[in-house]
């Protein structure tokens, strides 16, 4: 099926539009248009090679939101003209206990990225979501809650599920002090959904410009990490602590900010490894730990909660012909707070 989108063709290289073939639908498929595609900070890291050697061409965008088209007739719980949402993975081994447990993001065999990635028959090289078609597996898709603004669910797909997996796998509730290690893409719908959990929520951002979006977010509280008085102030204040921040850090300054048995998940993924001082785990019994989005299941869950809770992304919606722009300003922190393509400009 004849597509349109866009592709770095090289590592690094600008992003210029991209004609490819999608599979022709299956009877387990179900073909959409897609409506946005979110632009998230792995796609750049991706496209730049900072995760080690990448494939191209690459069509990426893993946060896609669209309307249905057609179903194939094995297809059950998606009709024509249904919202559908398809996040980072579009497949996976589907019998090992992760699959089974509805955490394929953890597949035993490994997930089949949207992008970026081999199709299970290990040659075909997946195509993400900047592109107007896209064709999804029916175990692999979600069902978007009509009431939500569909510009702002896009990021939700990705963004959105990887704060929510650890905020309930860490079992935030009104007794948790939650901190947030910077206020992008992923920061900004922690906030939301830590606030919709009943949590105290400060946000730790090197931004001091967004301390007003921030509170008007929910933030209880606001630090920049670069007031060396309040950093020290705020030791040992939280349970847990999400990292999102995409650039290299110290991130001994943010563990001794972590209470008794506290945690801080590192979720943003730098180039370079960190340099932990052990020292500052041992002395509160604390944890270092990682999140990896969220399966299928708590995905849908993540979906229905924002739907009862009204959390959608705050997005600047953007022609295909600015994503090159956009990563810049993405990567300068100047996303207010999540760029979104409008697919009718492929
Ligand atoms: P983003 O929108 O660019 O947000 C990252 C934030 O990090 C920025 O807004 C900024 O917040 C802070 N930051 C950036 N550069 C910084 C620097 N030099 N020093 C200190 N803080 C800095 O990116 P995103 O899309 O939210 O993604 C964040 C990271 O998570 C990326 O590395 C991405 O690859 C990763 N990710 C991981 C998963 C997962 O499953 N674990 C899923 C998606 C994305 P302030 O301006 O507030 O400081
Ligand atoms: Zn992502
Ligand atoms: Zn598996």
């Amino acid at each position: 099926m004849s597509t349109r989108g866009l592709a770095a063709l090289h590592a690094g290289k600008n992003l210029t539009p991209f004609s490819f073939d999608r599979r022709t639908p299956n009877t387990n498929d179900i073909d959409f248009s897609v409506s946005f595609a979110g632009i998230c900070h792995s796609d750049i890291h991706q496209v730049r090679e900072e995760w080690g050697p990448a494939l191209f061409p690459m069509v990426p965008g893993h946060e896609i939101v669209g309307i249905v088209d057609r179903v194939g007739s094995d297809v059950s719980g998606f009709k024509p003209g249904d919202k559908i949402g398809v996040g980072v993975f579009v497949d996976s081994c589907r019998s090992c206990a992760q699959c089974v447990n509805g955490l394929e993001q953890y597949c035993a065999e490994g997930m089949t990225p949207t992008y970026n990635g081999y199709e299970r028959d290990g040659k075909t090289i997946s195509f993400g979501g900047y592109s107007n078609r896209f064709v999804i597996d029916q175990k692999y898709a979600l069902h978007v809650p009509d009431s939500l603004e569909f510009s702002g669910v896009a990021p939700l797909l990705c963004a959105g599920i990887t704060l929510y997996s650890p905020l309930r796998f860490w079992k935030t509730d009104s007794k948790t002090k939650v901190a947030i290690m910077g206020l992008g893409g992923l920061g900004h719908l922690g906030l939301k959904f830590a606030k919709a959990m009943g949590a105290h929520v400060t946000v730790l951002s090197h931004s001091a410009k967004k301390e007003q979006d921030a509170r008007a977010m929910g933030a209880d509280d606001f630090i920049n990490t670069s007031d060396e008085a309040a950093m020290l102030a705020a030791e040992k204040r939280f349970d847990l602590i999400l990292n999102t921040v995409s650039a290299e850090l110290n991130i001994n300054d943010f563990l001794k900010q972590l209470s008794l048995n506290g945690t801080l998940v590192c979720i943003g993924l730098p180039g370079k490894p960190y340099s932990v001082n052990v020292g500052s785990l041992l002395e509160a019994r604390r944890s270092l730990a990682g999140s990896m989005i969220g399966g299928i299941k708590e995905t849908q869950e993540m979906l229905n909660f924002a739907a009862e809770h009204g959390i959608v992304s705050e997005v600047e919606v953007i022609d295909a012909n600015y994503v090159n722009t956009a990563y810049e300003r993405t990567v300068a922190s100047d996303v207010r707070y999540r760029f979104v393509i409008d697919a009718k400009t492929f």
